[in-house]
């Protein structure tokens, strides 16, 4: 990193904003992966981050270069008993380092896929990919000044958008406060420090719910409150929020935020859970069932199905045996999204669709009923 040429960004103020906050500057033309195309990627590095927490690094058969926003992830698959197990992984790594690509995953106590890729993982070995999808990232939230907000595994967007950030020598206004159980389980601890001392703009604080095994652990010890962010970031209110880690933790800090003042409309979170989000695909008919059928036809691929719109199309179609890309099946992964060529559907997301998407006619499968017989893109 060369400090010099950093500084010389910080007069460049919102032209360098832009570029940091701009989906444009991620996309690369010959590094163009649709999250609908599964690729296989090869295992080309493990390392452990904490006890329970490892870093996968991959790259593809032929070379080619990854491009997507810091922030994004890619859905996962495996065969895992027999079965095809899918999850999406938040890509640790940043988009400014474009032939390898990173994952890292905690493992879940009695979880498929995190203890099988804990397990099988190694270098050599092969996983099956859909592209980059998601929202959570700096172009949904353009700003001078951040606050990243994680607290355990939900620290790999802030850290992928951290990266970027120091890579391209952007002396952005950072303030990075991550939650963990005890100093033992902060993931990239050591790098977050290494990256302070680059950027004097970025600011890194780590509180932990236990001093742990720790004794000489001396940073602040309980769970985020008002009380510990108007100490260590008594601008808060200034800066663009991206918050990620389990749902009491966002539920808490958002409410935390709202009650002290934050404009609500500078809060991005992830939720990593989705059995605690809320209403999608889960949520009751918009049409009772039984109603007068539609027709779905696949423009491509010439396939048709009938349904009612008790059902979202993705339901439907997996009901017809029409494979169609998914993943959480609650309108956030963003992995079924599809251009809807004639007809009209509802759909209730939970954010994983961005309005200029929508714009151009786009729908998430997964939380999309149809009001009329559709032809789909695919
Ligand atoms: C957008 C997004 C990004 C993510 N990024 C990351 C990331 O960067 N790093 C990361 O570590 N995780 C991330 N996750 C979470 C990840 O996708 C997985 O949910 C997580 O790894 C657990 O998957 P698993 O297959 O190991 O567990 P699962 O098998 O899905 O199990 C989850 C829990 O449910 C319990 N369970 C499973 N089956 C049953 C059952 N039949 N009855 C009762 N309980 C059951 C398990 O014991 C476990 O506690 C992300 C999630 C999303 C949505």
């Amino acid at each position: 990193m060369n400090v010099a040429a950093d500084s010389c960004f910080i007069g460049q103020g919102s032209e360098m904003v832009d570029r940091f906050s701009s989906a444009s500057t991620w996309e690369r033309a010959d590094a163009r992966w649709p999250n609908h195309e599964q690729r296989t990627l090869i295992c080309t590095r493990v390392s452990d981050e904490t006890h329970d927490v490892r870093t996968f690094v991959f790259s593809t058969a032929d070379g080619q270069l990854f491009s997507f926003e810091p922030g994004q992830f890619m859905t996962v698959s495996a065969q895992i008993d027999g079965k095809e197990i899918s999850r999406c992984y938040t890509i640790s790594s940043p988009p400014t380092r474009p032939y390898a690509l990173s994952i890292t995953v905690k493992r879940t106590p009695g979880g498929v896929m995190s203890n099988w890729l804990h397990e099988n993982m190694k270098a050599g070995v092969e996983l099956k990919a859909f592209g980059p999808s998601g929202v959570f990232t700096p172009s949904s939230g353009p700003a001078l000044k951040s606050l990243y907000l994680s607290a355990g595994s939900g620290v790999t967007p802030l850290m992928s958008m951290t990266r970027a950030a120091l890579d391209l020598g952007l002396n952005r206004d950072i303030v990075f406060v991550h939650s963990a159980r005890t100093p033992e389980d902060i993931i990239f601890r050591k790098e977050l420090a290494a990256l302070c001392g680059v950027s004097g703009k970025l600011r890194v604080i780590h509180i932990c719910e236990a001093p742990g095994n720790k004794a000489d652990w001396s940073g602040p010890v309980g769970r985020l409150d008002l009380e510990l962010l108007m100490e260590h970031v008594p601008d808060f209110r200034d800066r663009e929020v991206f918050i990620c880690g389990p749902a009491g933790y966002m539920d808490a800090s958002r409410k935390m935020l709202v009650d002290s003042g934050h404009d609500a409309s500078r809060y991005h979170q992830e939720s990593f859970n989705f059995a605690e989000t809320v209403e999608c695909a889960e949520q009751p008919a918009c049409a009772p069932a039984g109603q007068a059928g539609y027709t779905v036809r696949l423009a491509r691929s010439g396939r048709e199905f009938t349904m009612d719109a008790s059902q979202t199309v993705l339901a439907a179609a997996r009901k017809a045996g029409v494979p169609l890309p998914s993943s959480c099946s609650q309108g956030i992964c963003g992995t079924c999204k599809t251009r809807v060529l004639e007809g009209s559907v509802e759909m209730k997301h939970n954010g994983g669709i961005r309005p200029r998407e929508i714009e151009k006619g786009m729908r998430l499968m997964c939380c999309s009923r149809p009001t009329s017989d559709l032809v789909l893109d695919l």
